[in-house]
């Protein structure tokens, strides 16, 4: 199933400020509610749709990216409302509600659902080349996580009578205020084991591996984390399941370094190429492309070749190849070489003039 676009969803114009974005928002969720349509699936279905597009729109950094590259852009498996579970949703959309008490008039105080444990984040690693950073790519990958045990079985908690919550009412200066805490007893499930299968946990979880494809955004950057909402551990009790957190690493390349999103180049020149001129190939992370280097060339000089570095993962832009020219010194010559050169260095062409000297010393102040 193809995904709808964010601004359809909530049906705000791209140029929809925040505000009117919230707002949207908050129509549908009061619309969608699941308090106020029990058993619909369908509403369940567009109100987790509704939360979706609002996490990306009402974030300036995601809604950034989802302007420039769309659904794609949204990397790591490409989201879905199947990544957000109703506790996500009311946990971390509380607020839109919290300021003008509309959640509260409208559902007699929703806060008071019962928050289900959350399964923990688990953290992996992936390796990609500066290629597969400039252009994006969607790998692939294994690891265990801890999932629901068949065969648990539960009984409900005595001490919550399955809230899941214990209330708490404290005397404070502004009076009395009670609080709600998970129950110390089942941690917030609610139920509690009553049986389960050996190879299980203390929690009813498993081990297993699984497999998932995740899409990678051209132009992410090593040490950058990308997010996938509830591919981590499940929570126990059908709680949540955490995140799956993903760290890009970098494969150095073999001749090209990244720098911000610039890619550099050192490129050496023999002496007689550097001043006669040659026409040259080098390498870039679209292949092979071949410039000219002027008779004359100095070293230090830089070639700048536009657009060939990583696209700004927020949308600025795009990043150059920086090309520097180096002039290769010969560390040894044969005889014969050497009355050339010292035929050579009498001409006055082989020095530069004071004029030049002084062009020149400027030259590498600025690299
Ligand atoms: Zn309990």
């Amino acid at each position: 199933m193809s995904k709808r676009d964010y601004y359809d969803v909530l049906g705000v114009s791209r140029g929809a400020s925040a505000d009117e974005i919230k707002k949207a928002y908050r129509k549908l969720a009061i619309k969608y509610h699941p308090d106020k349509n029990p058993g619909d699936k369908e509403a369940e279905e567009n109100f987790k749709e509704a939360a979706e597009a609002y996490d990306v729109l009402s974030n300036p950094e995601k809604k950034q990216r989802y302007d420039q590259f769309g659904h794609a852009g949204m990397g790591a498996g490409g989201g879905g409302a199947h990544g957000f579970s109703m506790d996500d949703i009311f946990s971390q959309f509380g607020d839109v509600f919290g300021d003008d008490g509309v959640f509260g008039s409208f559902f007699g105080g929703g806060g008071g659902r019962s928050r289900r444990s959350v399964g923990s984040n688990i953290r992996i690693k992936i390796k990609l080349t500066l290629p597969e950073m400039k252009s994006g790519v969607e790998k692939t990958v294994k690891y265990r996580r801890m999932v629901q045990a068949e065969g648990v079985k539960y009984a409900t908690c005595k001490q919550c009578n399955g809230s899941g919550a214990v209330r708490r009412v404290q005397n404070t200066f502004l009076g009395q205020m009670a609080t709600n805490s998970p129950c110390p007893v089942c941690s917030g499930m609610g139920k509690i084991i009553e049986s389960k299968p050996k190879e299980a946990n203390e929690q009813g979880l498993i081990s297993q591996e699984i497999e998932t494809s995740i899409r990678i955004p051209g132009g992410v950057a090593e040490g950058m984390q990308l997010s996938m909402n509830g591919k981590g551990n499940y929570g126990p009790g059908g709680g949540a399941a955490g995140d799956l957190i993903v760290l890009v690493e970098g494969i150095p390349h073999e001749e090209l370094t990244r720098e911000e999103n610039n890619v550099i180049y050192h490129l050496w020149l023999s002496f007689s190429q550097a001043a006669l001129g040659d026409s040259v190939e080098v390498p870039t992370l679209d292949g092979k492309v071949r410039i000219k280097i002027d008779a004359g060339t100095q070293p230090g000089k830089m070639l700048r070749l536009k657009g060939k570095g990583f696209p700004d993962l927020n949308g600025y832009g795009t990043g150059d190849q920086l090309v520097v020219l180096n002039v290769y010194v010969p560390t040894k010559v044969s005889s014969e070489e050497k009355t050339l050169l010292e035929k050579l260095g009498e001409s006055d062409n082989f020095k530069p003039s004071a004029k030049e000297k002084s062009f020149f010393d400027k030259l590498k102040d600025l690299f």
